[in-house]
């Protein structure tokens, strides 16, 4: 058996994409992770699906792990022969709290190593353009803690010293003493109108800046609610040129937006609000569950290529397809000389994935134009079509086609089960008027979140409700919900675009 080893592994300040390239290697090989409540879980999806994962937040309520509880984990995991990754927030060696853990493990004869990370003040500087050191006006940067341990006798942090000192002050975990510490500051002859700027969540959707004057700055943060985890930038940094600021100016900035599609859907649709710097909140809704063990399925799947037509309408429906012929040892050949139709861009992308350039795909995106075009584009009549598509979706398609003189196959490869969250937070969040966009992309979504949600909650909240085209906007028109938006192109694109277009 080789020597077990514990990486102490920087995560990086909240973004997942921020840990480095040796840590996520090392994420991935990892028999047990064992991280902090900064690390970000999303850092979990490089993890191997049978490794060991523990939780050890250290809080004020709820369960919560004291820094010796921690240790004897560690060396417990390291003395069954695993490959122990320790997750920290940021990089382990700033108020990381390494230096106990590493003790730990060499008192037990356990053999490691130490992956920097992003630490939270460079996140908040990158992520703000606020420039910690700059050749005109801070030559040097001095890391506090705004937090030190309870039982130390004597405090580390020389504030005398510390209020005259030239260069840009960073302060962690300062939110909870920001008021003492600017005072400490003052009394010790800091100037009152010292810059300074508190950078909340650098880095993740949630990212806020605060800028005052040192003497205002803690009154300002309780005004705005801001809290931690937060860097607090004291000095000239702290003014630096607002155009630096790009994360600022994306289209999506400070926006929440809950996003109400499968678990999947809603992961898609997450990282591309992230990309444009909005908070998605996610509510999954609904639960996509194939229907390709169905001996209707199976039977279809026989005869398939005596098709004229084969028709998928969503991006579901392709994926399902396809998994369900790569687990049979099948691929798209078995489509034969069928010709393919898509709506709208994304299932059309979808097939392309598979090698497949559809024969039509429609300009606007339901199945009713979908239906008119392709009439309109071939001689139908006493063609075979068959429809892919969910369990639940409009006859109005088929009808359309059989009326044209088609012969039509409606197959249900997929169907959309209603799932069921704890939406006291979101209610809450909706009623505060915190959340901006509430965000539906099919009809099963919108019935699954008004069994969930009180729709007078909603509609007496500032939130504005985006819908992706007509027939889902036809089910919120039903359950009473005041729609705000349709998205013109009826894509989870277009819903963006509807949300960066809108008037808040
Ligand atoms: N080892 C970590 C720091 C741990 S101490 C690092 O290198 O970043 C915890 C403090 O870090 C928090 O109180 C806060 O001051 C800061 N912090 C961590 N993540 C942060 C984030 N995303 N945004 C702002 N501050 C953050």
């Amino acid at each position: 058996m080789n020597k077990p080893k514990v990486y102490l592994v920087g995560a990086g300040p909240g973004r997942a994409e921020l840990i480095t390239v040796r840590g996520a290697e090392i994420l991935k090989s990892a028999d047990c992770i064992i991280y902090d409540k900064l690390a970000n879980a999303a850092l979990l999806r490089f993890v191997r699906p049978d490794a060991e994962i523990i939780h050890v937040p250290k809080r004020t309520t709820g369960r919560s792990f004291v820094q010796e509880e921690i240790n004897e984990i560690l060396i417990k995991k390291a003395a069954a022969g695993l490959t122990v990754v320790r997750l920290k927030g940021g990089d382990p060696g700033i108020f990381g709290r390494a230096s106990e853990e590493l003790n730990a493990l060499i008192e037990a004869g356990f053999d490691f190593e130490i992956v920097p990370g992003v630490t939270a003040a460079s996140a908040a500087s990158a992520y703000t353009g606020i420039m910690i050191t700059d050749k005109k006006y801070s030559s040097q940067v001095t890391f506090v803690t705004g937090h030190e341990a309870p039982d130390k006798e004597q405090s580390g942090v020389d504030f005398s010293w510390l209020a005259k000192s030239p260069g840009t002050i960073v302060l962690y975990m300062g939110m909870g003493g920001l008021g003492h510490i600017s005072e400490q500051l003052i009394n010790n002859g800091m100037s009152a109108d010292t810059p300074t700027a508190v950078v909340a969540n650098a880095s993740l959707p949630g990212q806020r800046t605060v800028r005052a004057p040192l003497n205002r700055i803690a009154e300002v943060c309780d005004e705005q609610d801001v809290k931690a985890p937060a860097i607090i930038i004291i000095g000239d940094a702290a003014t630096s040129d607002t155009r630096f600021d790009w994360l600022c100016r994306k289209p999506l900035f400070g926006k929440t937006v809950v996003v109400t599609r499968d678990v999947c859907g809603n992961a898609d649709f997450a990282a591309r609000i992230i990309e444009r710097g909005g908070c998605p909140v996610s509510l999954p809704t609904i639960q996509i569950k194939p229907l390709t063990q169905k001996s209707v399925f199976l039977e279809t799947l026989a005869k398939i290529n005596q098709y004229r037509w084969v028709i998928f309408t969503s991006q579901n429906g392709v994926s399902i397809f396809f998994d369900a012929l790569t687990k049979m040892q099948r691929d798209c050949r078995v489509l034969g000389s069928a010709k393919i139709a898509a709506i709208g861009p994304g299932t059309a992308a979808k097939l392309a994935e598979y090698g497949i350039c559809p024969d039509f795909v429609p300009d606007v995106f339901t199945g009713a134009d979908l239906a008119k075009q392709l009439i309109v584009a071939g001689n139908l009549s006493g063609k075979k079509i068959l429809l892919l598509r969910s369990q639940i979706a409009s006859k109005e398609l088929p009808n359309l086609l059989n009326q044209a003189g088609a012969e039509v196959d409606d197959i249900a490869i997929y169907n959309a089960a209603e799932v069921n969250n704890d939406t006291k937070a979101l209610t809450d969040d909706i009623t505060a008027n915190r959340i901006n966009f509430i965000t539906f992309a099919s009809p099963s979504a919108v019935d699954s979140f008004c069994n969930q949600v009180s729709v007078d909650a909603v509609n007496s909240s500032t939130a504005k409700i985006v819908s992706i085209g007509p027939v889902t906007s036809q089910k919120l028109s039903q359950l009473n919900l005041k729609i705000a938006i349709e998205a013109a192109e009826h894509t989870i694109e277009g819903l963006i675009q509807a949300m960066e277009n809108a008037d808040t």
